[in-house]
């Protein structure tokens, strides 16, 4: 009760100022220290972590973000030993959960979960230690599956709850609540009940990525209006972004990309993320036949080959991995060298993320996307029955088209961070090759010519089978304007008029496949040309590129301005 008083003493004294949170007096402080040199054998916290802990030990609700890497979980393991009650985390897959008991056990720190395998027995066991204040078990992890499915389970933490056995609720990968996230999961909205059927547990909100609406949006589900969100900085100093043309033919971006692994990457280890498992498959084995060791990772191996896979990465046997998106969550080997993109990625968050598995140890790590314009429409007929997938999309196509400016400071940009382009050191390929924010091709000296081909190709048919693909486009354009301007520029500048919204694209949907024809936009061009004033920053373009709304039927429909703001 004295604890309790003094906690309430202190919140009355809070202030905005996040500072408070850092220091080293509260009631748990020596202790938490000891805890984190004696059991997590750790010297210090880093950024964050202090501050979490004593907030979530305060009783407070608290989302915490911070890139995958930057040591999230100690946030609520370290509260976990401390409280010395019991810690319910979720945690999207049961792969990270067996990582997670693993170490907890070789720390001697007492964890369980429950699933769908877990023994009759065993079931008993851990819901018995979850009323008894006597009990050891310090956490206890689950699915947001099995909390949705498990009446029973939840009824279980409803009585440690009041009993006061149950003192933290920690949610991993939180954004996955949100639909405006770019990894939706429709069982975490099931988390909901968590805040209302178990009053008075504080919730630990945790996750590397959440722009302005995908937080708001978490704590809207969660019902955690007034937690303290506490950010870490999206800045990785020592990783150095580049994008690279994609050349037209496999073959050609195969040799480029053996160029790299054998030239600037010699010796190193790394990451080839690709589009599809076939692409996976075929491309390991190419580079294993120039002399490459290579192996594939994605979601239709078996879970033992996929871990095979992974342990022979992890022990240098093999030195790049070619992996889907599959390969993610929970991957934490320090000494990545590069992350190379052979394929865009869906959203810049899942690029960040992605590429932000270089470079762990600190040490100097590179981050390149191959980009093409034809790969940007076959990852948009893919995403385009999400709610914002073609946004998201475009938020990378637009990194991806950056011809100059920092691109440190677009990603800052996406994650509601302000950035000067002084702070990249040159540790991108703009900064680095001297190029100011200005570009040479305008692209609205090409929209006349887009619209006129559209247009021609619309009406020569009656069913829409003649309409005109994104690809097929920049082909006839530049054909008409071929003495002038290079495919290249070409493809540029019709990139730009989509994401600004001056051409938009249309899908449709056939038994076989879903196609993406490009129609005219809802942004007008301004009659005079020479105004500079109607052209965008490329970060304005992330929040305003016009995406059509998909529609079940195979029909045209009018495209909508979405605004994120
Ligand atoms: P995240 O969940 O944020 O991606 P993890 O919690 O998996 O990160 O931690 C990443 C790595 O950082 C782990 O190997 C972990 O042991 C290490 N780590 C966490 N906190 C500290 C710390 N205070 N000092 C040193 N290493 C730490
Ligand atoms: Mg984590
Ligand atoms: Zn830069």
């Amino acid at each position: 009760r004295q604890i309790e008083n003094r906690i309430a003493d202190r919140n009355a004294q809070m202030s905005d100022d996040q500072s408070v949170w850092e220091t080293d007096n509260f009631p748990w402080s020596s202790e938490a220290v000891a805890v984190l040199n004696e059991t997590f054998k750790l010297n210090t916290f880093r950024p964050l972590q202090k501050s979490v802990i004593n907030a979530v030990m305060s009783g407070e609700d608290t989302i915490i973000i911070m890139s995958t890497g930057g040591g999230k979980s100690l946030c609520y393991q370290l509260p976990a030993v401390l409280a010395k009650g019991l810690t319910l985390v979720v945690s999207p897959l049961i792969s990270l959960i067996q990582d997670q008991l693993i170490q907890l056990k070789k720390l001697g720190i007492e964890a369980a979960t429950i699933n769908q395998g877990t023994s009759a027995q065993e079931v008993t066991r851990i819901q018995n230690a979850m009323i008894d204040p006597k009990s050891s078990l310090r956490l206890i992890y689950v699915t947001p599956e099995k909390l949705a499915k498990s009446k029973r389970f939840m009824s279980k933490l409803e009585k440690s709850a009041e009993l006061k056995c149950l003192k933290l609720i920690a949610i991993d990968e939180v954004h996955c609540c949100s639909q405006w996230g770019h990894d939706f999961r429709p069982d975490y909205k099931f988390l909901h009940m968590l805040k209302k059927q178990l009053k008075g547990v504080p919730v630990l909100g945790l996750t590397a990525t959440a722009t302005g609406n995908v937080l708001a949006d978490v704590k809207a589900i969660l019902g955690v209006e007034t937690a303290i969100v506490f950010k870490a900085g999206f800045n990785r100093e020592n990783l150095y972004y580049e994008v690279r043309p994609k050349p037209a033919s496999n073959d050609a971006v195969l040799e480029d990309l053996l160029e790299l692994l054998k030239g600037r990457f010699k010796g190193q280890t790394g990451i080839v993320y690709c589009f599809s498992r076939k692409e996976c498959e075929e491309l390991a084995g190419e580079l294993r036949q120039n002399g490459v060791t290579a192996g594939a990772y994605h979601a239709y191996l078996e879970p033992e080959v996929r871990e095979r896979c992974h342990e022979r990465w992890l022990s240098g046997k093999v030195r790049v991995i070619v992996a889907t998106v599959a390969f993610g969550m929970g991957i934490d080997k320090p000494d990545v060298r590069f992350v190379i993109h052979h394929s865009l990625s869906k959203s810049m968050e899942t690029y960040y993320q992605e590429s932000g598995r270089a470079g762990r140890d600190g040490q100097p790590a590179t981050c390149i996307l191959y980009y093409r314009f034809a790969d940007v429409f076959r990852v948009s007929t893919m995403v385009c029955t999400e709610k914002v997938g073609t946004q998201n999309l475009y938020s990378v196509v637009s990194y991806a088209t950056m011809t100059s400016g920092c691109r440190r400071v677009a990603i800052a940009d996406h994650f509601d961070e302000t950035w000067d382009e002084s702070w990249c050191n040159k540790m991108c390929d703009n900064c680095r090759s001297g190029k100011k924010a200005s570009s040479t091709v305008d692209p609205l000296k090409f929209l006349p010519t887009a619209k006129e081909i559209i247009q021609s190709q619309t009406t020569n048919t009656k069913n829409n089978s003649g309409r005109v693909t994104a690809p097929k486009l920049a082909e006839l354009v530049h054909k008409k304007l071929s003495k002038t301007d290079s495919r290249e520029s070409v493809e540029y500048a019709l990139a730009r008029l989509i994401l600004d919204g001056y051409l938009a694209e249309d899908f449709h949907f056939t038994p076989y496949a879903i196609i993406g024809y490009v129609v005219a936009g809802s942004r007008r061009q301004m009659p005079d040309l020479s105004d500079s004033s109607h052209k965008r920053k490329d970060n304005d373009s992330i929040a305003s590129s016009s995406a059509s709304t998909p529609s079940k039927k195979a029909k045209t429909v009018k495209e909508d301005v979405i605004h994120l703001d």
